[in-house]
């Protein structure tokens, strides 16, 4: 990880006119994956606690360096195998997707003697890249006797990730769908809007966005 200094201010900035902007009841999450632990710090001096990354390891190493009162969102696809190296910490995982990586999930919060939140992510885009669960196994997962018995795990909402194209009506019909599928449930938290589609995200009522260039710039 780079660790060099930043002199300019613009993380700052960007972080206090997203703040201006976005309803107060929207969480955001700012989205450092890749970037250096200096536009990190500029961004916890600017207040901001709640931080996205996509890769287990690369969290950790941030975790370790930065202060200890903010709150990491790992955000990317998980794998079971690096669930330990963040369950003494980690306080959302995003993307999960399987009954098997929320037992996983389970055994290495009770470890640590925590419940770990977690976000079912649904599948609403028709792009064979994007990860997720057709709505029907967030219902199957949601009523299942054995998510019940996890007392380490909480499902605590729903992410999704719409299409990448500029048909902001696709963008929008996608988010609607899930924002449909969640009123249905009792769920606190739903995810969804990026850099590119966060105004439509929040029309269509997100409560969490994770913006990663909005904040801290293009990514190599
Ligand atoms: C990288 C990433 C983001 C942020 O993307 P930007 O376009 O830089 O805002 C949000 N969500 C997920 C799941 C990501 O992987």
């Amino acid at each position: 990880i780079d660790q060099s200094p930043r002199l300019d201010m613009s993380i700052q900035k960007n972080i206090s006119s997203l703040a201006q902007n976005i309803p107060s009841k929207v969480h955001l999450i700012a989205v450092s994956k890749t970037k250096p632990i200096a536009m990190l710090q500029e961004a916890y001096e600017a207040g901001h606690r709640a931080f996205g990354e996509n890769k287990v390891q690369e969290m950790v190493s941030k975790w370790e360096y930065l202060p200890k009162d903010i709150q990491w969102h790992f955000i990317g696809h998980l794998q079971k195998n690096k669930v330990k190296y963040m369950a003494a910490f980690v306080s959302l995982i995003h993307g999960v997707d399987s009954l098997s990586t929320l037992r996983e999930i389970e055994k290495q919060a009770k470890k640590h003697q925590r419940v770990i939140s977690c976000l079912l992510q649904a599948k609403i885009s028709e792009e064979a890249t994007k990860f997720g669960l057709p709505m029907i196994e967030i219902q199957k997962i949601l009523f299942s006797e054995e998510l019940k018995k996890m007392e380490h795990v909480k499902i605590v909402g729903l992410m999704g990730m719409a299409s990448f194209t500029d048909d902001t009506e696709q963008v929008a019909k996608e988010f609607r769908s899930l924002k449909d599928f969640f009123n249905q449930t009792d769920l606190a938290v739903l995810s969804m809007g990026m850099s590119g589609d966060y105004h439509i995200a929040i029309q269509e009522g997100a409560t969490m966005i994770r913006l990663g260039s909005s904040i801290f710039g293009a990514r190599n």
